[in-house]
């Protein structure tokens, strides 16, 4: 059966605003990048499919970067799949075990195998029409790699872009490399956020690295000063109201008017010292490890609140778990000692308006004394850039794409064992015992973004790769 992908809504942004990120000579090779390959593309259109409009990393990356490349002249679109609550529950859990995890099981089986194969036809048939075999495709994710044969028989060139990975593949991980490679094997190109999580078995030559970025100017990250801050995280309901409590807020053209949701319900004082990490609700983020690793290690010692924040439940299509979990962090909250109970905080963000939603994310990261993202397995994330950007000093575990962003002791504080409660809790109060060491960390944390993690390096990259296939298509 056909099914109907989601067509997100193509805008355009001009690129000129990133020029000021650059030196003028960087600045010259990107701008000059971006239009060969504009010029290279002629009239073929550059097709991105995930599985989510919203929520994660991918999602928020496609969010900037498609308007900039069509900005830059290119044509480029942004389809999502269309699946059931089976076929994401699959992916899901193929998720985890392309992290090693194997919480039911590590056998792929026939049925999933169907439902998998099934889906990915539907979607493929729903577009054939309108997809035209020279166009570029770029698949993003283990949800639409079964994508790649269709897109390649019908004469595309097709990149398939994985975002996850492991540090130390182990059999669980290997064994779903191994469900995957046919389908990724067909792939013109293969690209990995990182060289640690290149698979097996597949062909060397065909794969790129280049690790994500963020979009300084987008509302996630762009600057804020302390009374807009204070203003969004008080009209959302967060923080406390103050004698003027205002119904609404305009930061640029974005309303702030919706209520986050707060576990428990009493909002924060104003002046709280706020411990802050944003995520999905996945057990990979480790949501129970930072509840019990604050009260236990943190709360005892500095007078600090921890917010854990997420999206409001049931948003992110391709998720299923995260109800679940939710409801697991909140049942272990009411087993916190009752003293750290106070101090500790869930924060479900309105999702209805993406551009709010960032605003927010953006105060709660700048308004935090320290963010943490203590991860258990992370491919690359997206929210130590998106704090260190800000100047942030981040705490974090030493897993996946974060090692890579935060050195140690320099542009942010790395956990080497995430299970380490301990270790956890002492990195935080050492952020909050010594404001000057913080501070430096937030400063060379904004500087290391500044040359590797934003919008024009891997827009760059990802342009010269297209401009590679192209060279070899007919
Ligand atoms: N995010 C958000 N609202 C939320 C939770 C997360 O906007 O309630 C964003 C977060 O700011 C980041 C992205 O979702 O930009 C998550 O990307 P990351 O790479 O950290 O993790 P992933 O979710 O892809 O595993």
């Amino acid at each position: 059966m056909p099914r109907e992908l989601a067509r997100v809504p193509a805008r355009s942004a001009s690129i000129e605003p990133l020029h000021s990120l650059l030196e003028d000579a960087a600045w010259d090779v990107f701008i000059r990048t971006m239009r060969d390959t504009a010029t290279q593309l002629k009239n073929r259109t550059i097709w991105n499919i995930n599985s989510t409009v919203r929520g994660g990393g991918v999602a928020e990356m496609l969010a900037w970067q498609i308007p900039y490349e069509r900005g830059a002249g290119m044509d480029v679109r942004w389809l999502v799949i269309q699946g059931g609550t089976p076929f994401f529950t699959f992916t899901k859990r193929l998720h985890a075990l392309l992290h090693g995890i194997a919480a039911d099981g590590s056998m792929i089986n026939d049925a999933e195998r169907k439902e998998y194969a099934q889906t990915l036809a539907g979607n493929a048939e729903a577009v054939a029409r309108e997809i035209q075999p020279r166009d570029i495709v770029i698949l993003h994710d283990p949800q639409t790699a079964g994508l790649a044969p269709y897109f390649v028989r019908h004469g595309c060139r097709v990149i398939w872009r994985c975002h996850i990975g492991v540090d130390q593949p182990n059999e669980v991980a290997k064994g779903a490399w191994r469900f995957l490679l046919p389908h990724v094997a067909a792939a013109h190109a293969t690209v990995f956020s990182r060289r640690a999580y290149v698979w097996e078995g597949l062909d060397q030559q065909r794969v790129d690295i280049i690790p994500p970025a963020i979009d300084a100017f987008a509302p996630k990250n762009e600057e804020l000063n302390g009374e807009t801050v204070a203003a969004v995280l008080r009209i959302t309901g967060i923080l406390a109201d103050g004698p003027a409590g205002q119904p609404r807020l305009k930061v640029g053209a974005i309303a702030v008017e919706r209520t986050t949701d707060l576990f428990p319900a009493a909002r924060l004082p104003e002046d709280a010292r706020l411990t802050v990490q944003v995520s999905r609700w996945d057990r990979l983020k480790d949501p129970l490890g930072v509840m019990e690793g604050f009260a236990q290690f943190v709360a005892p010692r500095v007078d600090s609140h921890l917010i854990l924040a997420g999206p409001g439940v049931s948003t992110v299509a391709d998720d299923p778990e995260e109800a679940e979990v939710l409801r697991e962090v909140e049942d272990r909250w009411h087993h916190l000692a009752p003293a750290a109970r106070d101090r500790v905080h869930l924060a479900r963000l309105p999702m209805d308006d993406a551009q709010e939603n960032a605003i927010i994310v953006n105060a709660l990261q700048r308004r935090a004394q320290v963010v943490v993202q203590k991860s258990l397995g992370e491919g690359f994330g997206l929210t130590v850039a998106e704090a260190m950007w800000k100047g942030r000093p981040v705490v974090a575990s030493r897993v996946g794409g974060i090692q890579d962003q935060i050195e140690h002791g320099k542009s942010g504080l790395l956990i080497d064992d995430p299970h380490d409660l301990a270790a956890f809790g002492a990195a935080v109060v050492s952020v909050f015992s010594d404001t000057g060491a913080a501070d430096r960390l937030g400063a060379e944390a904004k500087r290391r973004v500044q040359r590797q993690f934003l919008a024009p390096r891997q827009m760059m990259q990802q342009a010269q790769l297209v401009g590679r296939l192209l060279q070899h298509a007919t």
